[in-house]
C-alpha cells in the first residue's frame, strides 16, 4: 500500500497543481485508506484550505421556519408527515420571529442567516410575501440572507434574488443514482434543475448532500465530481443521526475516519468551494470535531441545526480561535 499511497499521493497532487479537482477514481481510492494513511493526505487537503481561504471560517445560523408535515418521503427526514417522529410540526413563522431568530445569530457571531423550510417548495403567495421581506429585513442588519425553501422554479429564485436573497441553499443529498433508494415522490433531477437555476441568476449556490444514508463510497465521489460541474460556492457536508419512526432509524452510523475521508475527497474534489461541516458533526465526529479544518472544511453551522440543538456558539468560537482561525466577515455591501 505504501507504494500505491505513494501514486495516489503524486496522482492528486498533480491535479491540484493542474488546477483541476481530483478525479472520481481518486476519490475512490481515498476511501480504502487507513488511518494512518489519512494522515498523509491532511497536510496537502489543509495546504489547499488555507491557500484558497485562508485562516477564516465560514459561520453559518439557520432557523427552521416551518418544520413537519411534509408530503415528501425523504427516509432521512423527521420532517416527512408520512414517519411517525417526535419532530415538532408548525407552519411557516411570522416574520417578526424571524427576525427576532436572526438578530440572536448575529448576537452569536453568525455572519451569514438562513431561513429553512420543510416541504417540496413554497407554498403559496402568503408564505413567497413573508419570505421575500424577512430576506430585506435580514440583510438590513448585515447578514448574508441565505434561504433553503426546496424545489423552485427561475421565476421563484429570480423574485427571492429581487427581495435580498445573496444564496440559495438546496442539496442533491446524494448521487443521483442513489437518490431513487432514498426518495421516491420527486427526482434527482428536478433538485439539479433548481441547484443550476440558482447559479444561472447569479445567486450563490450552496449545495451538498448527507452521507451515511447506505450509500457506497462511489455514490460519495459521484457526488463529489457532479457537484465540482456545478460549480456551488458553498457546500454543506451532513452526517446522518438515524431519527426514531424514519425508514433509516436503524442505519448504521459513520464512523469518525469516515467522515474525516469524505471531508478530505470533498475538499480535493472541490478546491474553490468552501465546505460546511453540517449536521451531525458533534456525535460523528466527537473528539475529532478540530480535525475537520486540517481535513479541509472551512465553515460550520453555529447554534441549533433544523430539528436538533447545536453545542453552543461560545465552544464552537473557542475551537475556532484555539486553531488560530476567524470568522470571515461575509463580504455585503
Ligand atoms: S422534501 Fe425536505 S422536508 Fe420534505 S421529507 Fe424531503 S428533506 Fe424532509
Amino acid at each position: 500500500m505504501e507504494i500505491e499511497l505513494n501514486l495516489l499521493i503524486d496522482a492528486i497532487v498533480g491535479s491540484l497543481i493542474a488546477g483541476i479537482g481530483i478525479s472520481e477514481f481518486e476519490a475512490e481510492a481515498i476511501s480504502g485508506l487507513s488511518f494512518p494513511e489519512l494522515l498523509q493526505l491532511l497536510p496537502i487537503a489543509n495546504r489547499l484550505r488555507e491557500e484558497k481561504f485562508g485562516n477564516s471560517v465560514r459561520l453559518c445560523g439557520i432557523l427552521n421556519a416551518k418544520s413537519g408535515r411534509c408530503g415528501e418521503d425523504c427516509k432521512f427526514c423527521g420532517q416527512s408527515g408520512r414517519w411517525k417522529t417526535e419532530v415538532e410540526s408548525f407552519g411557516l413563522l411570522a416574520q417578526e420571529k424571524i427576525i427576532g431568530a436572526a438578530k440572536r445569530a448575529k448576537q452569536d457571531g453568525a455572519k451569514e442567516f438562513s431561513i429553512v423550510t420543510s416541504g417540496k417548495g413554497i407554498s403559496g403567495e402568503d408564505e413567497m410575501e413573508t419570505i421575500c421581506s424577512s430576506l430585506k429585513n435580514i440583510r438590513s442588519l448585515g447578514l448574508e440572507p441565505c434561504a433553503s425553501l426546496g424545489i423552485l422554479s427561475q421565476g421563484q429564485l429570480s423574485r427571492l434574488k429581487n427581495s435580498g436573497l445573496a444564496r440559495y441553499h438546496h442539496n442533491l443529498e446524494t448521487s443521483q443514482n442513489f437518490f431513487p433508494q432514498i426518495c421516491a415522490t420527486h427526482q434527482w433531477q428536478e433538485s439539479y434543475d433548481t441547484a443550476r437555476s440558482a447559479k444561472e441568476l447569479g445567486l450563490k449556490l450552496c449545495c451538498g448532500g448527507i452521507f451515511g444514508l447506505g450509500e457506497r463510497w462511489e455514490d460519495r465521489a459521484d457526488l463529489a465530481v457532479t457537484l465540482s460541474r456545478l460549480k456551488p460556492e458553498s457546500v454543506p457536508i451532513n452526517f446522518l443521526i438515524p431519527i426514531p419512526g424514519t425508514p433509516l432509524e436503524h442505519q448504521q452510523r459513520l464512523s469518525p475516519l469516515d467522515a474525516l475521508k469524505i471531508i478530505v475527497i470533498f475538499r480535493l474534489t472541490l478546491p474553490d468551494s468552501d465546505l460546511i461541516v453540517c449536521g451531525g458533526r458533534e456525535e460523528i465526529l466527537g473528539d475529532f470535531q478540530s480535525w475537520i479544518f486540517p481535513a479541509g472544511a472551512t465553515g460550520l453551522i453555529l447554534g441549533d441545526y433544523l430539528t436538533r440543538k447545536g453545542r453552543s456558539p461560545e465552544q464552537d468560537l473557542a475551537m475556532i480561535s484555539s486553531l488560530g482561525l476567524s470568522a470571515r466577515e461575509n463580504g455585503l455591501d
